[in-house]
């Protein structure tokens, strides 16, 4: 999970002032003390941390913290809003062009993760902004970059512009360019090439496409797992090239953060977006205030929202509803239930999302493995048409059947019908609560 290692360690720090009624001078400063070491051992650059610890400590020691009523509270919320700041504080959105198409150039080095977020902001273009984006193949070094382009594009039906590897980048952006026209695009990404280290040879190739497409966004894709090294590229690219957005991929794999939380500070430049893992949709807007609340423990919520009203069928969501109120969930609202919370992304991610997730009893010793939804999605397709609708009449026989179709054992098909049988229990008790609470609407 993204920032795992330095959320734990904050949240730890904190969670011995959260509750004080009373906080002095003296534990705001062994608290920051924690802070620094958690954020140093994250990867934080020195400088960034430096400033950081100082301005949380300039507010949190101010009197309307520490004379409040609930200054650990307080300490927290000014550490939050601290981080916020640090990430950008307000989201920063891609640029739409006055006329269109919006050029975007995607610049970056290799292994990064630039082809691949091409292809993932063109369908984010489409699917949340309703654009229609062309990709550009100018990647022409690095040996199967246009193809692996273009089997993007045909996964994504988008299309790609490319020329092959024997025209140089800056010809293709030209008749790409003209192309977009022609075609009424609203977006043109460019894919660049890119290297294994800085050099000149790549920025003037970049200056010189620049200096063609007069882009509207230069996006830097930078590889969070990299942590400070992706922060000094990100300066080089700047100060050679101009970069107005950063995405930052691999998150998903980044349990330390270094990344996320210098690379605007260090280099003046936003994070635009977060690639989330090797799906063609993992990519978010990078919110930093979301991000912050995530790092503190305190959920982000929002973001669990969005993924839910992009994924969840609102139709089915209200039959799901009205079944669950009258006792007559089935296997198969079960198994759709489970495609629906898969299509949201990897269990433990959402679970991340949560407020408190990290501090929940036990959570941390519950392996949330995506593997077991994989058994148990086995378990229910092994079953009859008349087994998913009555599970009364799965009897051992039955039991035996299915754990052998499913590849899993008999123990595993029991845990599952009990505990389907428990979960609609707990069903009827909720929705039986709801209502008596509606009949005592007025008193008290
Ligand atoms: P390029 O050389 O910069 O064009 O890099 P690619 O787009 O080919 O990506 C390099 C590798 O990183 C591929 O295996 C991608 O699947 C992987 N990758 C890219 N973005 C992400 C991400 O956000 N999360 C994870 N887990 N992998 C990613």
């Amino acid at each position: 999970m993204a920032f795992e290692g330095l959320a734990e360690r904050l949240q730890g720090t904190l969670n011995k002032i959260r509750g004080k009624g009373k906080v002095s001078e003296a534990d705001v400063k062994e608290m920051m003390r924690e802070v620094r070491f958690a954020l140093l051992e994250a990867d934080v650059n020195f400088k960034v941390v430096k400033e950081f610890i100082t301005s949380v400590k300039e507010r949190a020691v101010g009197q309307e913290v520490l004379k409040s009523l609930t200054p650990g509270q307080q300490v927290i919320k000014v550490v939050n809003e601290e981080l916020t700041a640090l990430m950008g504080g307000e989201q920063s959105k891609i640029a739409v062009a006055n006329k269109p198409p919006t050029i975007v150039m995607m610049a970056g080095l290799q292994g990064a993760g630039k082809t691949t977020t091409t292809a993932k902001l063109a369908n984010h273009l489409r699917k949340k902004h309703n654009r229609k984006p062309l990709m550009v193949a100018a990647d022409i070094y690095r040996p199967a970059a246009i193809k692996q382009l273009e089997t993007l594009g045909k996964q994504l039906d988008i299309p790609v512009f490319s020329m092959g590897d024997q025209v140089s980048p800056v010809e293709i952006t030209k008749n790409a360019l003209a192309k977009a026209k022609e075609e009424h695009h609203d977006y043109v990404l460019i894919d660049t090439a890119g290297r294994l280290h800085v050099d000149e040879d790549l920025m003037k190739e970049l200056d010189d496409i620049k200096a063609l497409a007069d882009p509207d966004e230069i996006l830097l894709v930078v590889d969070a797992m990299t942590g400070q090294d992706a922060v000094n590229v990100a300066e080089s690219f700047n100060e050679r090239l101009g970069i107005t957005g950063i995405v930052l991929t691999k998150l998903d794999g980044d349990t330390r953060g270094g990344a996320a939380l210098s690379v605007k500070a260090v280099t003046g430049t936003p994070i635009k977006f977060a690639g989330m893992g090797e799906k063609v949709d993992a990519l978010e807007p990078f919110y930093p205030d979301r991000m912050a609340s995530r790092i503190l423990g305190m959920g982000d919520v929002l973001t669990l929202i969005e993924k839910a009203q992009t994924n969840v069928d609102e139709a089915k969501a209200k039959e799901l509803e009205r079944k669950m109120r009258t006792n007559e969930l089935t296997f198969d609202d079960f198994l759709e239930q489970l495609e629906q919370v898969k299509s949201m992304g990897p269990l433990d991610e959402l679970l991340g999302m949560l407020p408190g997730a990290g501090k929940m009893k036990g959570m941390k010793n519950i392996q949330v493995d995506d593997k077991q939804l994989v058994h148990v999605e086995a378990i229910v397709k092994s079953m009859t048409k008349a087994e998913k609708q009555d599970p009364a009449i799965i009897n051992s026989s039955r039991r035996r059947r299915i754990a052998k179709g499913s590849g899993t054992s008999v123990q595993e098909v029991n845990r599952l019908i009990k505990q389907f049988s428990e979960m609609k229990k707990m069903m009827k008790q909720m929705t039986g609560m709801q209502k008596g609470k509606g009949k005592k609407k007025g008193g008290f």
